[in-house]
């Protein structure tokens, strides 16, 4: 059996990790402010608190940090969370921002002594842009040309000593260079249901929505072990709860509002179940490329690997092999449908 799917719209989503225009109101007022407040990610927290107190009893910015883990896991948080225990100013910026030489130029010729400039999807900094950064990492200057043709000349400015952080969701894609003049290089994690249930009853907490240890297990449970998911669920179920006239989110209530958003109980929404379904009928099982099988669901090679293979092959659904993607035999049990045979791992 062969299926086409063509209508597969990331921005309807609910579970994606990405950031949408629903996350913005909240976004802000659910962001912890300290590493107390961050939970989990104990050993980059454990790890990060040792270089700050270090680098602050020796009255020195911190060493560059980069961190890196699938999207909504914290990272941008934690960089606030950094430059608040600093007791520093942080700008925060992405790579696709920063378009010309100059705009990092000006970027970095604005910040004070030991502020944190943080770098948002560093590895879409373009080339001319990332040259500018090496000898601002290392030598804190910027090479600036003056003038053009016969008359040119270089001349070296200093910058203040500053701390960059950049984030990525795969420390692979971005260049060598630029990966080895980070001092602190920094894997988030996703984060296991205890976790999740103590950030949803944080943020409910916050938003003044009532809910029960069951409800907030059960939200966590179904959030891709992505705090950003966990947020934008517990908004959404408390929406069901109030028309449904329950004033506390139980877990029997979130069960009746996660089915009704189509969100099964591990999570998986229509297109992690399509995604699974088309590695099953269309390719038996697998293994199959990447570029394949996103050209079949119709989402971005890119969106698949970052956003939606994370969880799956957390939760030991999808394998990557060196031939291709493989559906594993949890996944044809989870969708019901009947194993045959061996896998080709
Ligand atoms: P990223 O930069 O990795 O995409 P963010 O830092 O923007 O992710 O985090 C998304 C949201 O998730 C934040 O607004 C915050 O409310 C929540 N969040 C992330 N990490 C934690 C954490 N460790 N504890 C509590 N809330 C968190």
């Amino acid at each position: 059996m062969a299926i086409e799917f063509n209508d597969a719209p990331q921005e309807e989503r609910i579970v994606t990790s990405a950031f949408t225009r629903d996350d913005e109101e909240t976004e802000v007022s659910l962001r912890p402010h300290t590493m107390g407040e961050y939970i989990g990610q104990e050993k980059a927290k454990e790890n990060l608190s040792v270089f700050i107190k270090a680098a602050k009893q020796r009255g020195d910015q911190l060493d560059h940090v980069l961190l890196y883990g699938p999207p909504g896991l914290g990272k941008t948080t934690l960089a606030g969370i950094i430059a608040a225990e600093m007791g520093v100013n942080i700008r925060i910026t992405s790579g696709p921002a920063i378009e010309k030489a100059g705009d990092l130029a000006a970027l970095l010729t604005n910040l004070n002594k030991n502020d944190v400039l943080f770098i948002d999807e560093i590895h879409r900094l373009n080339r001319a842009v990332e040259e500018i950064l090496y000898p601002a990492m290392e030598d804190f200057a910027l090479d600036i040309i003056i003038g053009k043709g016969p008359a040119a000349r270089s001349v070296r400015l200093d910058l203040p000593r500053f701390t960059l952080i950049g984030a990525t969701t795969r420390a692979g894609r971005i260049s060598g260079p630029l990966r080895d003049r980070f001092g602190v290089v920094s894997r988030l994690e996703l984060y296991n249901t205890a976790e999740l249930a103590a950030i949803v009853m944080r943020s409910a907490n916050i938003l003044g929505i009532a809910i029960d240890e069951g409800g907030a297990t059960e939200i966590a449970r179904r959030s891709r072990g992505t705090p950003r998911i966990a947020n934008r669920l517990i908004k959404r179920v408390r929406d069901f709860a109030q028309v449904a006239g329950s004033d506390t989110i139980d877990q029997a209530a979130a069960q009746r509002a996660l089915a009704a958003l189509d969100i099964d109980p591990l999570g998986l929404d229509m297109i992690d179940r399509r995604m699974l379904e088309s590695i099953i009928y269309n390719f038996a099982g697998g293994p199959v490329g990447l570029d394949t099988l996103a050209a079949t669901i119709g989402e971005e090679a890119v969106t698949l690997e970052d956003v939606y293979e994370p969880y799956l092959m957390q939760i030991g659904f999808l394998n990557r092999t060196p031939r291709g993607r493989c559906a594993t035999q949890k996944a044809y049990q989870h969708l019901g449908i009947p194993f045959q045979g061996q896998l080709e791992l």
